[in-house]
C-alpha cells in the first residue's frame, strides 16, 4: 500500500516550493524506505529549480537526506528498523567505475540521480493520481519519507542530531572530500578557498584538519571570512574588486599548491590560475549557469599545472561520510556552525536565503 507523505514539489522551472499530501511506492527489491528527518538543501537543488538540467517536472528534489530505516524490499540485508541513516548520491555498483570503487563516476550517474524515475523506469509518487517525478540522487529527500538504496544509505552510529548529519549526504561531502581525497595536500602545503558557502568552507575545514598553511580564504562577505578566520583560515582575503591574483601572490610571491573555487565566476577562476604555482592544482566545484565559459591562456598551464573538477569529492559516501561524521564528534569538523534550520513549508524561505548569503547552509527539519 503506498505512503502517504508530504513534500515539497517543483512544478516548473524557476517556480517555488509547493508542499503537497502525495503518495509514496513501497520500498520494491532492493529499495529501503526512509523517514527523513532532516535535509539539507544544495546548491545542485538551487541549480535544478532555476536552470533547464534534463531533469522532468513535478519532482520532489532534495539530496540530503538524513533519518530512520523503517521497511525495505526484497534482496536488502544489514538494516534494522530505526537506523540513523544518511542518504547520499546513487550508483548502479555494477559498471566499471563502480567496480574499481570510483562510483562518483558512474556510467549510470544521470540515469540514477537526475532521471526522475526508479531504475524500473516507475514514477515513484503521485498526487490524486498525477505522477510526480522522483528519485532525485535515489532519494527525494525533501519530504517525509523517501526510498533510498543500501549502495546511497550509510548508517551512522553516532549520536549527531539529523539536522548536522544532513549536510554530510553532499555538500560537506564535496567540499571535505575534494581536499582529502582528490587534491589531498601534505601538512605545511598552500590552499585557497575562494567562495566560503557551505562547500567551500567544508573545504576550508578539512584543509585546516590536514594542516594547510598558508590557508587563505576569499570571499566578497565580510563575514563569511570572519568565520573562515575562526574555523582555520590563516589570511583572509576580501574580494572587493582588487586583482585577485596580486592579492594571492602578495601572500605567497611563488604561488599557491592548491585551490578550490566554488564561485563559479569565469574570471575569479582565471585569476585563481595565474596564482598557482608549479604543479598546483585548481578544482572546480561551482554549479554554473549553462552557458558559462572561461577563458586561460593555455600558458598559465605550463608548469605542470593542473585545472580540474572532482563529483562528491571523489568520496564513497559508504567509507567517506561516517569519517566525516568522527572528525566533527572529535571536534574537528564544525559543521554546525554552518547550519541554520527551517521547517520543511519553510523551504521557499530556505532557498531565498541561500541565494541571498543570508544562511550557508540550509538544512529542513521534518520533525
Ligand atoms: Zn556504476
Ligand atoms: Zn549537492
Amino acid at each position: 500500500m503506498p505512503i502517504a507523505i508530504t513534500a515539497a514539489v517543483l512544478r516548473e522551472r524557476g517556480a517555488s516550493y509547493r508542499i503537497e499530501a502525495l503518495d509514496l511506492a513501497d520500498p520494491g527489491p532492493g529499495q529501503l524506505l526512509v523517514r527523513i528527518r532532516a535535509a539539507g538543501i544544495c546548491f545542485t537543488d538551487v541549480g535544478v529549480q532555476f536552470y533547464e538540467q534534463g531533469t522532468p517536472l513535478p519532482q520532489v528534489l532534495g539530496h540530503e537526506g538524513a533519518g530512520e530505516v523503517v521497511a525495505w524490499g526484497e534482496g536488502v540485508t544489514g538494516y534494522a528498523v530505526g537506523d540513523r541513516v544518511v542518504l547520499s548520491y546513487a550508483s548502479c555498483g555494477s559498471c566499471p567505475r563502480c567496480a574499481h570503487d570510483t562510483p562518483q563516476y558512474c556510467a549510470n550517474f544521470m540515469a540514477l540521480n537526475y532521471a526522475g524515475v526508479l531504475p524500473d523506469g516507475s514514477v515513484p509518487m503521485t498526487n490524486g493520481g498525477e505522477a510526480i517525478y522522483g528519485g532525485f540522487f535515489g532519494q527525494s529527500s525533501f519530504a517525509t519519507y523517501a526510498l533510498a538504496y543500501p549502495r546511497n544509505t550509510v548508517r551512522i552510529a553516532a549520536d549527531v542530531p539529523f539536522a548536522h548529519l544532513a549536510p554530510f549526504g553532499c555538500g560537506m561531502q564535496t567540499g571535505a572530500g575534494t581536499v582529502l581525497n582528490s587534491l589531498a595536500p601534505k601538512p605545511g602545503q598552500s590552499l585557497a578557498v575562494i567562495g566560503t558557502g557551505g562547500v567551500g568552507l567544508a573545504a576550508l575545514m578539512a584543509a585546516a584538519d590536514s594542516g594547510c598553511a598558508p590557508l587563505i580564504a576569499v570571499d566578497r562577505n565580510a563575514e563569511r571570512l570572519t568565520l573562515a578566520g575562526e574555523l582555520g583560515a590563516t589570511h583572509l582575503i576580501h574580494a572587493d574588486g582588487r586583482d585577485l591574483t596580486l592579492a594571492l601572490r602578495e601572500i605567497l610571491p611563488d604561488g599557491l599548491d592548491f585551490i578550490v573555487d566554488t564561485s563559479g565566476a569565469p574570471p575569479v577562476a582565471r585569476a585563481g590560475l595565474e596564482a598557482l604555482a608549479p604543479q598546483g592544482q585548481m578544482a572546480l566545484l561551482a554549479v554554473t549557469p549553462p552557458g558559462t565559459e572561461i577563458t586561460i591562456n593555455p600558458n598559465v598551464l605550463l608548469a605542470g599545472r593542473a585545472l580540474r573538477s572532482a563529483v562528491e569529492g571523489d568520496a564513497d559516501p559508504q567509507d567517506f561520510i561516517p569519517r566525516l561524521v568522527a572528525m566533527h564528534v572529535a571536534g574537528r569538523f564544525p559543521h554546525d556552525r554552518l547550519i541554520k534550520a527551517y521547517r520543511l513549508d519553510q523551504i521557499n524561505e530556505a532557498v531565498a536565503d541561500m541565494k541571498s548569503g543570508a544562511t550557508i547552509k540550509p538544512v529542513l527539519v521534518m520533525d
